[in-house]
């Protein structure tokens, strides 16, 4: 196939990175949704633009990266080098495709909040839900392109809230190649990419998308980082159940399956591995958790299921725990329906994991202190004293894990 012999081959020289594209372009023109912008790849480049170092961007304005898309129906991006300091960054029309199809499913599946009370119910169940996704699946591995599933009901609120979702995850597919471009910048072009070389892609991609220099505990950019980290974990997941289903991506390396764990780290790393910031960051990302993980299970070979459903983790339990926490916090559920919920989530989780959320959870609320805003530090004790409650209530099983890791805090 000619994609891979442009990766595997020497870098392409005599021409430069936009010639590349150009060039290319000619063979596989994209044509562009109605409404889209022309230039998707420099769409995307331009709002990530003021994240990106100074020596990157340079290269951009210097057209020595440049971006670009295909009409080629697979969903796959990657980097090819040009010269001895060129970058052409290619997207096929594919991936924004598949991308944005599933989505819609998504936020179809989602209830919207705003201000404290539902401004959109799911119009979509979570298992028709499941059921529609996986099609998408089947259908791309047995026809080579991604169909337009629009059988179920979905509001134009849904509509947007999908798109800007999947914006967000291909701003990281971007950030990710932008990652790899930093890693030859400062460690040359000569070996082959490396599984480790994928990881630190993600990790510069990941921070370039994030830049967590403010406190996560301002409200509006609390919640703006929440949604850019569900948009990049929305996009492993995506892969992910590519993957599993032996697709073989345009890729000089498949992608290992432990992706999304060892991304997890990455960004514990990122937000100064406080786990309290962690989980602050994460709690959209571990809300789409549960479906796309359902949809994992369901196309995978059930004999391999076991080996890659990241799964009920503690800390996406603590996820759970501090997102009821917190709508508690806000007045917009009673401190009963949060202690429902919870149990009714931990019936699903072993013993083992409920005794390391329990752990976790005391880190995050008794030992890693407050260091957000002055203004929000009575919202982060409230919040703290909701907690308390709930330990106090939870009935047993529960109640006795969560207070024997309590007691070395109850002073505090
Ligand atoms: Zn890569």
């Amino acid at each position: 196939m000619e994609i891979l012999k442009w990766l595997t081959g020497a870098p392409e020289k005599n021409i430069t990175p936009r010639e590349f594209i150009e060039k290319n372009k000619m063979e596989h023109p994209y044509e562009h949704p109605q409404g889209a912008p022309p230039e998707y790849g420099e769409y995307l480049y331009s709002k990530l633009k003021a994240n990106l170092p100074q020596s990157i961007s340079d290269l951009f304005s210097m057209d020595k990266a440049v971006v670009g898309q295909l009409g080629i129906p697979t969903p796959d991006a990657y980097t090819k080098r040009i010269g001895d300091n060129g970058y052409a960054i290619i997207i096929h029309s594919g991936l924004p495709r598949f991308i944005y199809e599933v989505s819609r499913i998504i936020f179809a599946n989602s209830n919207i909040w705003h201000n404290g009370g539902i401004i959109q119910k799911a119009t979509a169940s979570k298992e028709e839900s499941i059921e529609i996704i996986s099609s998408i699946y089947f259908e791309f591995m047995k026809k080579g392109k991604v169909g337009i599933k629009d059988d179920y009901q979905i509001s134009r609120e849904q509509v947007n809230w999908a798109s800007d979702n999947a914006t967000r995850a291909e701003m990281f597919v971007l950030a990710h190649e932008i990652g790899h471009i930093s890693i030859w910048q400062q460690n040359g072009t000569n070996k082959p990419v490396s599984l480790q070389d994928e990881l630190d892609a993600d990790k510069n991609g990941l921070y370039f998308i994030l830049d967590l220099t403010n406190q996560l505990n301002t409200k509006e950019y609390l919640y703006k980082k929440r949604m850019e980290y569900a948009g990049a974990e929305f996009f492993l997941r995506i892969y992910a159940g590519l993957e599993h289903l032996g697709y073989s991506f345009a890729h000089t390396h498949p992608l290992p399956s432990n992706r999304i764990s060892e991304f997890r780290k990455i960004a514990l790393g990122l937000a100064g591995n406080n786990k309290r910031n962690f989980i602050k960051l994460s709690t959209v990302a571990f809300a789409f958790d549960q479906l796309l993980e359902a949809v994992e299970q369901k196309i995978a070979d059930k004999s391999k299921s076991a080996k890659f459903v990241v799964g009920l983790t503690a800390e996406r339990t603590v996820s759970t725990l501090s997102v009821l926490i917190e709508e508690c916090a806000k007045g917009q559920i009673h401190i009963e329906t949060a202690l429902e919920q919870i149990v009714s989530y931990l019936k699903y989780v072993d013993a083992k994991t409920i005794d390391e959320a329990a752990e976790y959870a005391m880190t995050m609320y008794f030992v890693e202190a407050y260091d957000g805003p002055p203004e929000n530090a009575d919202f982060a004790e409230w919040e703290k004293q909701i907690f308390k409650g709930i330990i106090q209530t939870l009935p047993e099983p529960y109640g006795k894990t969560f207070q024997e890791h309590y007691n070395p805090y109850r002073s505090l």
